[in-house]
C-alpha cells in the first residue's frame, strides 16, 4: 500500500531537521548569536510561561517557530505574514533568551563559543582570544548585545569583533 509502509524513510523527513524555521532563522545573517532552540524545549508551555500576552499574534507566531519549512521568498514579500513574522522573531528572542541559561542551553552556546562563532577579541595581546556575547536582554529589541572577552575582561559592542 502506498504510504504506509514503515521503516521507508522518505526524503521529506530526512531533510526536515534542516529545514524547519529555526535552522533557517538561526542561519540569517545577523543572527549568528542564536543558538537552534531545541523543538521540545519550544513545545514544553512551561518555557513560554508569561510570553503569550506580549504578542498579537502569539498563536500563529508560534505556529511558525514550530513550522518545518522554512519560508519561501513569496512569503517574505506578503504583508500578512510578515506582520507574523515579526512576533515570531521577537518571540523566538525571547524563548532563545530562557533557552541559553537552561542546560542544553548552554552546552549549545558554549559549543558556538568554542567554534568562535561570537567573534575573537580585537586587542593584539588577547591573540584572537574567543568573545562571548553578553546582554541576550529579555528586553524586546533592547540594547544591542555586546561581546565580553574572557581574557581581557572587556566590553566591547557587538559585531565588530569577527574576523
Ligand atoms: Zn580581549
Amino acid at each position: 500500500m502506498y504510504g504506509l509502509s514503515l521503516g521507508e524513510t522518505d526524503d521529506e523527513e530526512d531533510f526536515s531537521a534542516d529545514s524547519g524555521w529555526i535552522p533557517w532563522f538561526c542561519a540569517l545573517k545577523g543572527h549568528e548569536l542564536f543558538a537552534e532552540v531545541e523543538e521540545e524545549y519550544v513545545r514544553d508551555n512551561f518555557n513560554l510561561y508569561g510570553l503569550r500576552q506580549r504578542f498579537q499574534f502569539y498563536e500563529h507566531a508560534l505556529e511558525m517557530i514550530l513550522s518545518s519549512e522554512a519560508p519561501e521568498d513569496d512569503d517574505l514579500a506578503d504583508s500578512e505574514f510578515l506582520e507574523i513574522y515579526r512576533d515570531a522573531s521577537d518571540l523566538y528572542g525571547l524563548i532563545h533568551a530562557r533557552y541559553i541559561v537552561s542546560p542544553r542551553g548552554l552546552q549549545a552556546m558554549r559549543e558556538k563559543y568554542l567554534k568562535g562563532v561570537f567573534g575573537t577579541c580585537p586587542r593584539v595581546l588577547c591573540d584572537r582570544q574567543h568573545t562571548l556575547p553578553m546582554g541576550l536582554s529579555e528586553e524586546l529589541r533592547a540594547a544591542q548585545v555586546k561581546i565580553f572577552c574572557p581574557k581581557c575582561e572587556q566590553v566591547g559592542p557587538g559585531g565588530t569583533c569577527s574576523v
